[in-house]
C-alpha cells in the first residue's frame, strides 16, 4: 500500500484529496488528510461578514462533509516534518508515514509579528482585522459603532492572500459609510507596502483611479515598523493615526515548515514553480498558500494549481516525466460597492489586462471593468467553491491563463 499524506484541509488540501481519490486504486492508495479544525471557512466571505452582506454561518461548512469517503480524515495539528524518515510528527503524539507528502497548510495572519499591534492593548477595540472569521463577526459591530473620524486600511507587508482583499475593502467600506450617510464624518485612508494601489502597473493604475475618486487617500511605500496607542509608525518614521484601524497583519506560513527547515523567513515552502515539487525533496510538494510561488496567494490559484498537480503526480507516481507546467495563473473578482465588481485574470508573465473573460467579445466578465455582471460572478463563486471546486469536480475554465479576449495595452502588440 502506497500512502499519500496531505496537510491542511482546507481549499488546496480538499480540493487534492478529492480529486485523486478518484484517480488512485483505494486497493494501492491511502490517502491521509490532517486538520486540526472540525471546520471549513469559506475565506472570501469574510470580505462580506462585516457589512452585514453574507450571515457568519453562509462561510462554514463541517470539515468531514466536504472529504470524499475512502480519504482517511485525521484531527490533528503537525508538529514537524521529518524528511529523512518520511514521516510526519502531530502534536499529540502520533506519527503519520508517508510516501508523497503535500503541504498544504497555508498562511494565517500574525498581528504577534508587529510590535503593538495584538500587545498594545488596542486589539478588537480600535484595530481589527477581516482575514479571519473572528475577526471579520467583531469588524461587523464596530463599523456599525463607528460614527465618524479617520478609518485607516492598511497592510502589513506582501505577500498576503487576496492581495485584492484589502482594496475591496476600502471600496465597500466607503459604500457602507455613504449608504448610511455618514460618509461626510469619516476619513478613509489606504496604507499601503506597495509603490500604489496594487502589485502589476495596468491594474494599479486602474486600482488607484478608482481610490481617488471615492476621496480614499493613499500612502504608499508605507512599512510599519510598530504601533503606539493609536499611530501606526513606519520605518522611515512617517505616522498615520487612526480611530479605527483595520488591518491586514503579517501574512505567514505554519510554524511547522520552520521547524521542519522546510521553509523560508515567512515559512513558505520553496518549489518549483511549474511542479510544486519542493526543492529540497523530490517527494514533497506544496500547494496553495503554503508555496512561495510568485504569483497572488488565491482560492483560484490553489484551484488551478490543483488540476495540473493531479496529471502531474500521476505521471510521477508512475515513474514518468511530469508534463503540466503551471503558468501561474489566477483570477479574482474585485469588488468595488454599489453592486459592481472588476474582475483581474493574469499569470506569472502576463499582467491583468481589460478585456473579457472568458470568452473573447461575450465575455460575460468585463477584466479590468467595474459591471454588476463581475459582481453577481463574486457571489456564484461561493456556490461553486462548496459545490463543485471542493469536490474537484471538472469546471469549463482551463488552467493555462488564454490570452483570448485581453486587449494588450498600446504599444506592447
Ligand atoms: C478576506 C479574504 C478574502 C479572500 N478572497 C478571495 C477571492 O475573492 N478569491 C480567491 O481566489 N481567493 C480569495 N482569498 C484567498 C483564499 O481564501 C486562499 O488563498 C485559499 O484559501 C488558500 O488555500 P490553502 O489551501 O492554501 O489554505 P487554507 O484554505 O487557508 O487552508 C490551510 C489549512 O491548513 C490547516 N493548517 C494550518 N496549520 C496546520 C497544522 N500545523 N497542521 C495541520 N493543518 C494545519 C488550516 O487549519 C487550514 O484548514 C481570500 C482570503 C481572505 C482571507
Amino acid at each position: 500500500m502506497r500512502r499519500l499524506l496531505v496537510l491542511g484541509a482546507g481549499t488546496a488540501g480538499t480540493m487534492v484529496v478529492n480529486k485523486l481519490r478518484r484517480r488512485l486504486p483505494s486497493a494501492n492508495w491511502r490517502i491521509t488528510v490532517v486538520e486540526p479544525g472540525d471546520q471549513h471557512f469559506y475565506q472570501p466571505g469574510y470580505l462580506f461578514l462585516p457589512f452585514g452582506a453574507y450571515a457568519p454561518r453562509q462561510v462554514v461548512k463541517p470539515t468531514r462533509s466536504l472529504i470524499a469517503g475512502g480519504v482517511e480524515l485525521i484531527r490533528g495539528e503537525v508538529d514537524r516534518v521529518v524528511p529523512a524518515d518520511g514521516e510526519v510528527r502531530l502534536c499529540d503524539g502520533r506519527t503519520l508515514p508517508y510516501d508523497y507528502l503535500v503541504i498544504a497548510t497555508g498562511v494565517t495572519p500574525r498581528p504577534d509579528q508587529t510590535p503593538g499591534m495584538l500587545d498594545g492593548g488596542q486589539w478588537r477595540k480600535t484595530i481589527f482585522d477581516f482575514y479571519t472569521y473572528d475577526g471579520a463577526v467583531a469588524l461587523a459591530d464596530a463599523l456599525d459603532r463607528f460614527d465618524g473620524g479617520r478609518l485607516v486600511v492598511h497592510i502589513t507587508d506582501m505577500p498576503i492572500k487576496c492581495p485584492v482583499a484589502p482594496l475591496e475593502f476600502a471600496f465597500l467600506v466607503d459604500d457602507y459609510f455613504r449608504q448610511r450617510g455618514r460618509r461626510d464624518r469619516v476619513e478613509l485612508v489606504y496604507a499601503t507596502p506597495l509603490p500604489g494601489a496594487f502589485t502589476k502597473p495596468v491594474a494599479s493604475a486602474r486600482l488607484g483611479t478608482m481610490l481617488d475618486e471615492r476621496k480614499i487617500a493613499v500612502e504608499p511605500d508605507f512599512l510599519v515598523e510598530q504601533i503606539k496607542g493609536k499611530s501606526l509608525i513606519s520605518y522611515d518614521e512617517r505616522e498615520i493615526p487612526f480611530d479605527l484601524l483595520v488591518t491586514v497583519p503579517l501574512n505567514m506560513g505554519a510554524d511547522f515548515v520552520a521547524r521542519s527547515g522546510l521553509g523560508n523567513e515567512l515559512n513558505l515552502v520553496p518549489v518549483d514553480r511549474h511542479t510544486f515539487r519542493s526543492k529540497a525533496y523530490g517527494n514533497i510538494f506544496a500547494l496553495g498558500d503554503a508555496a512561495d510561488l510568485p504569483t497572488s496567494k488565491a482560492g483560484s490559484v490553489a484551484h488551478f494549481a490543483a488540476e495540473v498537480f493531479t496529471g502531474n503526480f500521476l505521471e510521477h507516481i508512475d515513474g514518468r516525466p511530469m508534463t503540466g507546467s503551471f503558468d501561474g495563473h489566477a483570477n479574482c473578482f474585485v469588488e468595488s460597492g454599489g453592486g459592481k465588481a472588476l474582475l483581474i485574470d493574469f499569470n506569472y508573465d502576463t499582467e491583468p489586462l481589460p478585456g473579457t473573460y472568458p470568452l473573447p467579445a461575450v465575455g460575460p466578465f468585463r477584466l479590468l471593468t467595474e459591471a454588476p455582471v463581475n459582481h453577481w460572478g463574486k457571489l456564484a463563486f461561493r456556490w461553486m467553491y462548496w459545490n463543485l471546486l471542493l469536490p474537484g469536480r471538472p469546471i469549463p475554465l482551463p488552467a493555462h491563463m488564454s490570452m483570448a479576449g485581453k486587449h494588450l495595452p498600446a504599444g506592447k502588440d
